[in-house]
């Protein structure tokens, strides 16, 4: 392959004119959208359209402007993306935030079983919690490695939380096979989707999921700290209770009664007021996925990490960098990752030089692959600016 083959798969890309909805700074290749995804044209709009509405409406926004039902709106726009169906899914709070509250959920609905399962190399929101929950409410956790869980869970598991895809390995779990093995023993399952929304295909309905958590700022493009979702099977919502129970997953907030009673359905997992602005800024986010097809964004981004496994096994052997993510696109993620003792310097090398990936400590260099707006062309440069650091290191 050259770099002509590369601009030629650029030519026949689908998804190439995407590229044009977001605002790229000239001369960077990003390679970071997983951390952090641009802004596009639409969510500059949808900002300075939500800074007019306030201005000019003050509080009628709430009743007259859509902001009070922006949470379950946002949250049925997104759920086609993660495979769930209409009041399955809420646009709250940050990821750490939700997945609090489904653990709590989760242990709610199996009050007898002792263990909640977790992979030991999770990230690290994940672990906090799953081990302050589970302290707070008197349960144990277990470690299993999550390929096989059959062995780690078994009639004491009330939860296994797991990310689907690994924030630093990239390697993407079975959903469909995991969450029927722990029904099959009786265990419901958290699925965190922080590196899947928008970077590959889920279908939580198809899975028979029971409870998820995402944010919206990475593949997304939500922006800084954008409001995250959280799914709650529709089956299990008339069963449990918000562990936060604010005034706005209240049956009636604006009665001010002094009962809580909780909303029917999704609402009630929403707790304080929502943040508008940043609902304005991922409705505009989602507008640009409403043009795109999931199963061609995954396509492309198969071929891109593919590429890029090829380049770096060809062009930087004999450099010490190992490819660390799963070389099986069926166990990928939207990601490559690269292992090198000097992996911190060689990021900030690779960011002087115009490319920026993600430093993972202690080891990790990781490249985002993000089919919306990243080309096969800034792909082979990566890797050939990668390919001479190695060699100076
Ligand atoms: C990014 C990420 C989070 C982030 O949680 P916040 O509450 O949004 O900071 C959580 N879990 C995983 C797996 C992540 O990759």
């Amino acid at each position: 392959m050259t770099r002509d083959d590369f601009a030629a798969l650029d030519a026949r890309d689908p998804l190439a004119p995407l590229r044009a909805c977001f605002d790229l700074p000239g001369g960077l290749i990003y390679l970071d959208g997983n951390s952090l995804g641009p802004m596009s044209h639409a969510v500059r709009d949808r900002l300075v359209a939500a800074g007019d509405r306030w201005a000019q409406r003050l509080i009628a926004g709430w009743t007259e402007e859509g902001w009070m039902e922006a949470p379950t709106r946002l949250g049925d726009r997104l759920a086609p993306l993660i495979g769930a169906g209409p009041g399955e899914v809420l646009v709250t709070d940050s990821t750490t935030v939700n997945l609090f509250k489904l653990l709590q959920v989760a242990l709610q609905l199996r009050p007898d079983r002792r263990a909640v399962v977790i992979e030991r190399e999770d990230f690290p929101t994940d672990r906090y919690l799953v081990r302050s929950v589970a302290a707070a409410a008197r349960r144990e956790v277990r470690h299993a490695d999550p390929e096989r869980l059959g062995e780690g869970v078994d009639q004491d598991v009330a939860v296994v939380a797991l990310s689907h895809v690994n924030y630093r390995t990239g390697r993407m779990l079975d959903m469909a096979s995991i969450t029927a093995a722990a029904h099959q023993a009786g265990a419901l399952v958290l699925w965190d989707l922080c590196h899947s929304a928008g970077a590959v295909p889920v279908d939580l309905d198809g899975c028979d999921a029971d409870l998820a958590a995402g944010c919206t700022y990475k593949f997304l493009n939500g922006g800084p700290g954008a409001p995250a979702f959280l799914h709650v099977a529709g089956r299990l919502q008339d069963a449990v209770l918000s562990p936060i129970p604010g005034w706005f997953g209240h049956d009636d907030p604006f009665a001010f009664a002094d009962a809580y009673a909780p909303a029917g359905g999704i609402r009630r997992f929403l707790a304080g007021t929502p943040g508008v602005l940043g609902m304005a800024a991922l409705e505009g986010a989602l507008e640009v996925w409403d043009r795109v097809d999931m199963a061609a964004a995954r396509r492309k981004s198969v071929a891109m990490g593919d590429q890029v496994i090829r380049l770096v096994d060809e062009r930087c052997r004999g450099t010490g960098v190992e490819v660390v993510s799963p070389r099986d696109p069926g166990r990928r993620g939207s990601q490559v990752s690269l292992r090198h003792p000097q992996a911190m310097e060689l990021s900030r090398r690779l960011a002087a030089e115009g490319v920026l990936p993600d430093f993972r400590p202690p080891d990790i260099v990781r490249f985002g692959l993000t089919p919306l707006y990243t080309r096969f062309i800034d792909l082979w440069d990566a890797v050939e600016v990668l390919c001479d650091l190695l060699g100076g290191l």
